[in-house]
C-alpha cells in the first residue's frame, strides 16, 4: 500500500461536512446549564426502580432488539398497536433512518429554516439535497412546497423558535405532501395541542417524540416513532441490531408508565417559562411566545452574541446560534425558578 493521505481515504462528501455541533457539556457542577433544553427535574422515581431491578445479572444478555415491552407502553399511551411504535436511541437516531429509509440519492430532504441545526448535517451524511423552508423574522408557518422534497421535517413546535404551527394547517400540507413528513415533535409536552392524530390516520405521517426533555432522561438516549406500520417495519429492517440498551429500555418504560410525574414537571417549567418571558419582556427583550421548553429572545444592547459571552463569565450558559436569522438571538432553556432568579438577577446586575 502507498504511503498516502488518509484524508483521501475518507468518502468526498463527509470530507466537505463539518458535523454536529452539541450544546456545550461542561464538567463543572456548579454552571447553570440553559442551553441544550434539558429538563432541570428529575426523571419519575419509578426510573430508579426500574435501573435497580434490570441491574446486573442481566448485563451479559442483549436488550429485546424489539423493545416490545416498551413498544407496548408506548402504544397504550397513544391507543395505537405496537406495530406502529419504533423506539430508537434518542429521536436523533429516528432523523437518521429517515434519511436512510425515505430518500433515494438524488431525492431531497426540506425542512424549516432556522430550525434542528442537525437536519442538514444529517442530509449531507446521506450526501443529498436539501430544500430549506425559509422563515420569515417572526417564524410564521412558511407554506412549504409540498412537492419540493421526499422526506420533510416538520419540527412542531419549531426549535429555536418556540413556535408552534396549527395542526390543521400541518395537516393540509400533510396531505399535499408527496413524500414522508415526519414531525418532529421532540417540545410537544409543552404545547397546548400536538399532531399524534396525524401519524394514526395518514398513509405519509410520522411523529417523532423524544424521552430527553419532558420525560427528563437525555442522558439515557430515547426516543420513538409513531406511524403506519410499513414505514415502521422499514425503520426495523435497517436499525442496528441492539439499538436501545437494556437499561434505557426499562428507564423509558417506567417514565412513560408514569404519565402524573411528567405532567408535574411539564406544568412547573410551563409556569417558570411565562413569569421568566414576563420578566425578559420588561427588561427589554424581545420574546417570542414558545410552546416549548425554552424560550427565544431578542436582548437589547449590547445584543445576544456578548451577552451570551456574559453569562458565561458569571456560570450560566444559554444557546447562541451565529446566522443571519439567528444571531441576534439566544436560547434560553427554561431551569428551576432558583436558576431562574439567578439568570434575572445577572441580566439586572449588567442593565
Ligand atoms: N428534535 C429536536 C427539534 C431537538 O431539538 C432535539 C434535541 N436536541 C432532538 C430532536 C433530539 O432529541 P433526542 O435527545 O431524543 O435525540
Amino acid at each position: 500500500m502507498n504511503m498516502q493521505n488518509p484524508e483521501k481515504l475518507i468518502r468526498a462528501s463527509v470530507r466537505r461536512m463539518q458535523g454536529y455541533t452539541p450544546g456545550e457539556q461542561p464538567t463543572d457542577p456548579a454552571v447553570i446549564k440553559l442551553n441544550t433544553n434539558e429538563n432541570p427535574y428529575p426523571p419519575s422515581p419509578r426510573v430508579r426502580e426500574a435501573l435497580l431491578a434490570a441491574a446486573a445479572d442481566t448485563w451479559r444478555l442483549y436488550p429485546d432488539p424489539l423493545c416490545r415491552a416498551l413498544r407496548r407502553a408506548i402504544a397504550d399511551l397513544h391507543q395505537c398497536a405496537p406495530e406502529q411504535v419504533f423506539v430508537g436511541n434518542g429521536s436523533d437516531e429516528i432523523l437518521a433512518l429517515c434519511a436512510t429509509v425515505f430518500v433515494e440519492n438524488d431525492g431531497a430532504i426540506g425542512f424549516f429554516d432556522p430550525s434542528y441545526s442537525l437536519y442538514p448535517v444529517l442530509a449531507q451524511i446521506r450526501d443529498v439535497a436539501i430544500r430549506p423552508s425559509a422563515l420569515n423574522a417572526d417564524f410564521d408557518w412558511p407554506d412549504p412546497d409540498p412537492l419540493a422534497a421526499d422526506l420533510f421535517w416538520l419540527t412542531n413546535p419549531n426549535a429555536p423558535s418556540g413556535r408552534l404551527y396549527d395542526p390543521a394547517q400541518v395537516a393540509d400540507f400533510c396531505r399535499q405532501a408527496r413524500g414522508v413528513v415526519a414531525i418532529d415533535e421532540a417540545y410537544v409536552d409543552f404545547s397546548r395541542t400536538n399532531c399524534m392524530p396525524l401519524a394514526l390516520t395518514l398513509p405519509n405521517v410520522l411523529v417523532l417524540r423524544s424521552l430527553s426533555k419532558s420525560y427528563s432522561l437525555a442522558g439515557l438516549r430515547a426516543g420513538y416513532a409513531v406511524g403506519p406500520v410499513a414505514l415502521i417495519d422499514a425503520f426495523y429492517k435497517v436499525k442496528d441490531s441492539y439499538n436501545v440498551n437494556r437499561l434505557t429500555q426499562a428507564a423509558a418504560r417506567a417514565a412513560i408508565l408514569d404519565q402524573a410525574c411528567m405532567r408535574a414537571n411539564v406544568e412547573k417549567i410551563q409556569h417558570t417559562r411565562q413569569r421568566l418571558a414576563a420578566a425578559l419582556a420588561g427588561l427589554n427583550f424581545k420574546v417570542w411566545p414558545s410552546e416549548a421548553n425554552f424560550l427565544w429572545v431578542r436582548p437589547p444592547a449590547p445584543g445576544a452574541a456578548r451577552l451570551y459571552e456574559l453569562l458565561k463569565e458569571r456560570g450560566i450558559l444559554v444557546r447562541y446560534f451565529s446566522g443571519a436569522r439567528t444571531g441576534s438571538n439566544l436560547r434560553i432553556s427554561i431551569g428551576t425558578d432558583a436558576q431562574t432568579d439567578r439568570l434575572l438577577a445577572e441580566i439586572t446586575a449588567m442593565g
